[in-house]
């Protein structure tokens, strides 16, 4: 599957089990294991593509007149909330007359939406840069996202040729940005990260046609030690539940059923809004818009997880048992040094939190490997921690120091060979609990959301509500978008198999 971001490089054993993470980059730097256009407005209505044929708006007019004239190319790296960041600027764009291209070659502004979570990430976007330096360009070039936060004004040293440098957080002043492009301005910069605001569209282009992203909490407060979000993306702003369950309800007429709620810590929701619904609630809430048969979140912070999460998911069948629970380390001592806010009994009382529900729910988690001062003894614990947390999926990465972050100063670097070898460590320790936890599966029958026909006749492939990936046979002529229920009667590690029953 080739390299995630924040979780990219997903190895074959989590081909089958995408986590949210999935259906985004093309690029990006995890690297493990785990569960995995139409347009439509803030939460909404379809829009054609061809309704966007901005040949004759002001915007197309703009930039020059070389047959290109107000296209875009946009590319993404990172993570589901960079993917779905892009949707809403690609829909910012559309709706002031823009039309989005296939390639740069085509466009007349390229923009990368960047991911700066691990150096990999940061590199990708800095290689695609200098593909510029030697042939040089006419167009504009933008940088948008967490690099251009983190970079800021440097990036204009580094690639004179970018025109326009803006971090997530200041996403909503792009319509102002844009048109100073327009008017010629060569250097414009969108760097504030002290904003209250949400980055809510009034269009967005939705790139999955199945499953509908919302992002209901922004930026994060929490201040782990390794981690560069809160620098990029500033502090945790909530959406009010009213706005969220409007574009719900929009998502629902167009014909979506699924919808996954997105935050860096979503389980740390704190509704701005009358009725200041807690996160639980909106959950329940969401899953009674008529329409919705499907609701996901993620990713959820162990510290702000309580009982009553699991409790409304016993509840409402419509909220997908699936929850992705980062971990980061088994060990209380790395877990204090990575300023996690829970020991790892803390992180196991939730575990059997979850493992205590009405019915069985996947767990997938993260792992960072080789944190400064990580012994092999604390790894012992990490890897002990996937015996008895029994994950569904991993996503491991080797820890990569990142600029403004405190972890910088520590002392005491774990070797990049070691790194290495622990991930691989868990990636087979992982490899061995999952193709057991599939192979349990065996003869169950489950409710597949149908999402992929497969170039083999009669195949077809979709998610359960875990998460897991399932591919099946039918004599069925049309499944895509419709629920059915298969018969698992193979496993592997990253998925199953099955034949369709009803
Ligand atoms: N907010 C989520 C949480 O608290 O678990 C995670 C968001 S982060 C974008 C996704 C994952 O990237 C983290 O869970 C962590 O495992 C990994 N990550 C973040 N910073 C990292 C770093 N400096 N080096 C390696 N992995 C990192
Ligand atoms: Fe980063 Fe920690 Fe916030 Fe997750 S909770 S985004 S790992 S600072």
């Amino acid at each position: 599957m080739g390299e995630w971001s924040y979780g990219r490089l997903r190895i074959q054993m989590n081909k089958a089990f995408d986590i949210g993470v999935e259906s985004l980059s093309r690029n990006g730097g995890a690297e493990t294991a785990g569960l995995d256009s139409r347009f439509s407005r803030p939460s909404g209505e379809t829009i054609p593509s061809d309704k966007f044929d901005a040949t004759d708006t002001a915007a197309a007019k703009s930039f020059g007149d070389t047959g290109n004239g107000g296209t875009f190319f946009l590319e993404t790296f990172g993570c589901q909330m960079n993917d779905h960041d892009s949707e809403k600027v690609a829909g910012l764009l559309l709706s002031r007359g823009y039309r989005q291209v296939e390639t740069p070659e085509a466009a007349r502004m390229i923009l990368y939406n960047t991911c700066s979570i691990r150096e990999k990430a940061a590199q990708k976007v800095f290689s695609r840069l200098g593909e510029y330096r030697e042939r040089g360009t006419d167009k504009i070039i933008g940088v948008l996202g967490c690099v251009a936060q983190q970079e800021g004004h440097d990036i204009f040293k580094r690639a004179p040729w970018v025109s326009l440098v803006c971090g997530s957080a200041s996403y909503r002043k792009l319509p102002e940005m844009l048109a100073e492009l327009e008017a010629g301005n060569k250097r414009v910069t969108g760097l504030d990260n002290d904003t209250d605001e949400t980055f809510e569209t009034e269009i967005t282009r939705r790139d999955n046609p199945w499953r509908a992203y919302l992002t209901i909490i922004e930026g994060c407060d929490k201040a782990c030690a390794y981690c560069v979000v809160p620098h990029t993306r500033g502090p945790e702003r909530s959406r009010g539940s009213e706005s969220i369950l409007r574009e719900v309800r929009q998502l629902a007429e167009l014909g979506y059923s699924e919808v996954q709620l997105l935050g860096q810590t979503v389980n740390s929701y704190v509704d701005p809004t009358a009725p200041r619904m807690k996160f639980s609630d909106l959950l329940l809430e969401v899953a009674q818009v008529a329409g919705i048969r499907r609701v996901r979140f993620t990713t959820s912070h162990p510290r702000d997880f309580g009982a009553d999460i699991v409790e409304a998911i016993d509840r409402e069948p419509k909220l997908c048992d699936h929850i992705h629970l980062p971990v980061q380390s088994g060990s209380t001592k790395v877990l204090r040094a990575m300023a996690r806010t829970y020991t790892r009994e803390e992180y196991l009382e939730k575990i059997a939190l979850i493992r205590g529900a009405k019915r069985p729910i996947s767990i997938t988690t993260d792992i960072i490997v080789g944190f400064p001062g990580e012994t092999d003894e604390d790894f012992a614990e990490t890897l002990s921690m996937l015996d008895e947390a029994q994950y569904d999926g991993v996503f491991g990465f080797k820890y990569s120091p990142r600029p403004n972050t405190p972890s910088l100063a520590l002392n005491d670097p774990i070797p990049e060979d070691i790194k290495g070898q622990r991930l691989v460590m868990i990636q087979e320790k992982q490899r061995v609990i999952q193709t057991a936890r599939n192979l349990a599966m065996l003869g169950q029958e489950l409710d597949v959301f149908v999402s992929n026909k497969s170039r083999r006749q009669n195949q077809w492939s979709g998610h359960m509500t875990s998460n897991r990936v399932i591919s099946f046979s039918s004599q069925e002529q049309e499944l895509l978008g419709s629920y059915v229920r298969v018969k698992a009667t193979d496993s592997g590690t990253g998925s199953l198999t099955g034949v369709h029953v009803g």
